[in-house]
């Protein structure tokens, strides 16, 4: 991949035509060893938030060794990028074949569940021909938790109630010689809290089940920064999620984990995009709700932008933008702060795209090819910098 100093000498290198994303591994790189250095336990990698195999590459460099797959395809994907790395299947709901093909060609040993079902699709999955079953097991059962203090719900879906967590974690405990717990409070949390009320739940569930529990796996959900989106330090979070892990009834060795996806690659990936047309303050780019800005289409985020022109005077006003395919869904709302006099043919970098932008490219309308290249200098915003100024009110929650 070629290398340039920042987004305006890719600009001016190629006056691109077509969306172009630029990759920070030395951001990503800083984002692996803060984890690995502070956060009290073992951090997975959420592979599904970017599943690159450059930026899956520079993780392992920087000290992530656990890797939290959601299919087959991931399986694979990171089985063949990173033969040594240990791999967790914690996608709850999984077809038997890919659970025996995990098991029994990759070597995976850890899987979640939500549900008795699931449980004896993962003992049958793994039980040999010749009819022996697993004896090397880890098996996780996954909590339904609130959601309240996210950004983006994943309390929906997955997860056993509490109600009917005990009889759960107790027969799964016949199954395996190492037990844990995970849940998912939402992405990007906004408060540390969001980890006591979802802790406070694994208690209750541990306690009402009396099974020795072997790992507490607090998920994802480590926020990144966006404009309007400043979350207390993750060090605040870290702090918290020891504490309340700490007093937890569980196994004197007991392991805890997380498996954050944004926190690591947010600031991985940048987009430069190109004005098409402007229409009062609606700018038409090259990207959009079917390219790397999902999330600024469909749930209304905002990120960082900055025009890469030097002539423009103007003061900064609000636009929004219309991405290229023929849908009027292809519109992010923003706002998005931008030079007064941009115009047609000039070009915008939008940051923080490195975790479910980049990933999320798709070819609707022909549009979505996009040339990587990688750049050396800061992302847009950072959380691993050392320089951030810690927001007035801590533990605001910014609820939609
Ligand atoms: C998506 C997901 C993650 C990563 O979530 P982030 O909010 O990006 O940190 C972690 N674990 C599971 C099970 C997930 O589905």
């Amino acid at each position: 991949m070629h290398h340039y100093p920042d987004a305006r000498s890719v600009v001016r290198a190629f006056s691109p035509d077509e969306p172009v994303i630029l990759n920070r591994p030395q951001a990503a790189a800083r984002a692996a060893r803060f984890f690995t250095e502070k956060f009290p336990g073992k951090s997975l990698y959420a592979v599904k938030a970017n599943p690159s195999p450059d930026l899956i590459k520079v993780l392992w460099d920087n000290g992530i060794t656990h890797y939290d797959v959601a299919s087959i395809a991931e399986v694979r994907l990171v089985r063949a990028t990173l033969p040594g790395a240990e791999l967790c299947f914690m996608h709850p709901v999984k077809t038997e074949r890919a659970i025996r093909e995990a098991y029994f060609e990759h070597g995976v040993r850890t899987f979640s569940l939500d549900t008795v079902e699931e449980l004896e699709k993962i003992v049958t999955a793994c039980t040999s021909e010749a009819g022996e079953p697993a004896l090397d097991l880890r098996l996780c059962v996954r909590l339904r938790v609130s959601s309240e203090y996210s950004e983006l719900s994943l309390a929906a879906k997955f997860g056993v109630d509490l109600a009917d967590a005990a009889p759960l974690l107790q027969a799964t405990r016949q199954h395996c010689d190492w037990l844990g717990v995970c849940f998912h409070v939402g992405s990007q949390a906004m408060t540390p809290f969001a980890y006591v009320q979802a802790l406070e739940r694994v208690r209750a569930a541990v306690a009402e089940a009396g099974v020795v529990i072997d790992m507490i796996d607090v998920g994802g959900g480590f926020p990144s920064v966006y404009p309007g989106m400043e979350p207390p330090p993750l060090e605040d979070y870290f702090d918290v999620i020891h504490r309340h892990y700490e007093a937890l009834p569980i196994a004197y060795n007991a392991e805890l984990w997380c498996e954050p996806g944004r926190a690591l690659c947010a600031e991985y990936s940048s987009l430069v995009v190109r004005v098409d047309k402007r229409r009062g303050d609606e700018l038409y780019i090259n990207d959009g709700a079917y390219g790397a800005l999902y999330d600024a289409a469909h749930v209304e985020w905002r990120f960082p932008v900055a025009a890469l022109e030097d002539d423009l005077r103007d003061a900064d006003r609000e636009f929004s933008f219309y991405g290229p395919t023929c849908d009027d869904a292809d519109f992010m709302q923003g706002p998005f702060l931008l030079p007064g006099d941009i115009q047609a043919g000039d070009y915008i970098e939008i940051g923080m795209l490195g975790a479910y932008g980049a990933a999320m490219k798709t070819g609707f309308n022909g549009f979505g090819n996009a040339e990587q290249f990688v750049v050396e200098d800061e992302p847009m915003a950072s959380l691993y910098r050392g320089d951030r100024v810690r927001p007035v009110t801590d533990n605001v929650v910014s609820l939609r």
